[in-house]
């Protein structure tokens, strides 16, 4: 398994779960980030937590002599890639930012990448590629269809140049991780999501109506052919989410080409179950009110996680219960996020 770990985005939400989990596991960890969506005081709570730290350098995946001098300085057997901008709703106002950091960006660093000699790479993509899938639960052989928004684009665009990349050369092996839903923090309460102002998410909202920050969930649609009518996901807890991608990184050491792996539960709950959940979690109210469906939204979605099983030996462990009391405890520890 290689030794030497470039997490680029490992500021951020999962990249600093991510960190956490290759530093204890006794990697050597290579952090580089712009911090355009972070703070450095997530990595600082990652030495925290493990006692050990990532080498943190400030720089941008489209900045390709940064690249090469990182490269350069550091002898790195694989490249988890999380950089990237993840807002859906920001994309469709701003899809140039999108197609610039998203796939540019990805472009300059797999180039970076080979000049570098370096040819193992995991992908954060997202369920969000196989559009309105018609089947349910989705597996990896159900085509990608169309993503409704410039994000999903942008994933599916990296996706398909990276199949691309490795067809034209068999010194690849990438893995396209398609997550679910991430929700949830590290038990210690001490990383977790800080998201930039009102959360679009559905978790950090209810969170924030929790702690009273926002005062009620806007629940979108409540007439979907669902359990209850309200929009149903697979949500999966973050340190599984890392775990992941540790069993998605031996793998490919071992496999050439691209390997797709969904990285889900297999279980989808409803925003009202999830609301409900909340509450038990937290002891507190969250109140709701049901509103239009959000333009874009599927009725539900959730993961056949099977050949993440066979092939990675890796299962979500986590139950919803402990996702709740995970987020509550990082939310109530940190009313502020990281700023404080
Ligand atoms: P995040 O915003 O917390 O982390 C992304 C990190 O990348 C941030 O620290 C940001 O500062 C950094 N970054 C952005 N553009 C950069 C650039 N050009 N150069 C260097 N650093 C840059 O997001 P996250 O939730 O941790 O998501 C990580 C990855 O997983 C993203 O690619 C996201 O699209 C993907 N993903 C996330 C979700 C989710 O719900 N959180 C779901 C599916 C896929
Ligand atoms: N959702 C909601 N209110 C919110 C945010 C989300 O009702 O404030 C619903 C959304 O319609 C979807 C689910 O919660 O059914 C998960 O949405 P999220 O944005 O967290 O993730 P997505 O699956 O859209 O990527």
């Amino acid at each position: 398994m290689a030794d030497t770990i470039l997490v680029t985005g490992g500021a951020g939400y999962i990249g600093s779960h991510t960190t956490l989990a290759l530093l204890e596991a006794g990697h050597e960890v290579v952090v580089l980030d712009n911090l355009c969506n972070s703070s450095l005081e997530s990595l600082r709570r990652v030495e925290r937590i493990c006692g050990k730290a990532p080498l943190f350098v400030q720089g941008d995946i489209r900045d390709r002599a940064g690249l090469d001098a990182l490269f350069a300085a550091h002898k790195i057997d694989a490249v988890l890639h999380f950089a990237g901008l993840k807002s859906v709703g920001q994309s469709v106002s701003q899809p140039l930012e999108y197609y610039e950091n998203n796939v540019a960006g990805s472009v300059i660093l797999a180039q970076a990448m080979a000049a570098a000699g370096v040819f193992q790479l995991v992908f954060s993509s997202s369920a969000t590629v196989y559009g309105e899938p018609a089947q349910m639960p989705i597996s990896e052989d159900v085509p990608t269809g169309t993503p409704t928004n410039p994000y999903g684009r942008s994933k599916l665009m990296v996706e398909e140049l990276l199949q691309d990349l490795a067809d034209s050369d068999p010194r690849w092996r990438i893995a396209l991780l398609r997550y679910f839903n991430p929700v949830g923090a590290h038990t210690s309460g001490l990383i977790g999501e800080d998201p930039n102002g009102i959360p679009n998410n559905l978790l950090p909202y209810v969170s924030q109506v929790a702690i009273g920050t926002l005062k009620q969930v806007s629940v979108f649609g409540a007439d979907y052919p669902t359990v209850d009518g309200t929009g149903v996901r697979d949500y999966i807890h973050v340190l599984d989410l890392a775990d992941g991608h540790l069993k998605a990184l031996q793998a490919i050491s071992q496999r050439s080409g691209v390997s797709i792996w969904n990285l889900g539960t297999g279980v989808g709950y409803s925003v009202l179950q999830m609301i409900r959940a909340f509450e038990q979690a937290s002891g507190r109210p969250v109140p709701y009110q049901v509103v239009d469906r959000r333009p874009g939204d599927i009725a539900e979605c959730w993961a056949d996680p099977t050949k993440a099983a066979q092939e990675l030996g890796w299962k979500a462990e986590r139950c919803l219960a402990q996702m709740m009391a995970d987020t509550w405890r990082w939310q109530s520890g940190n009313p502020q996020g990281y700023a404080q």
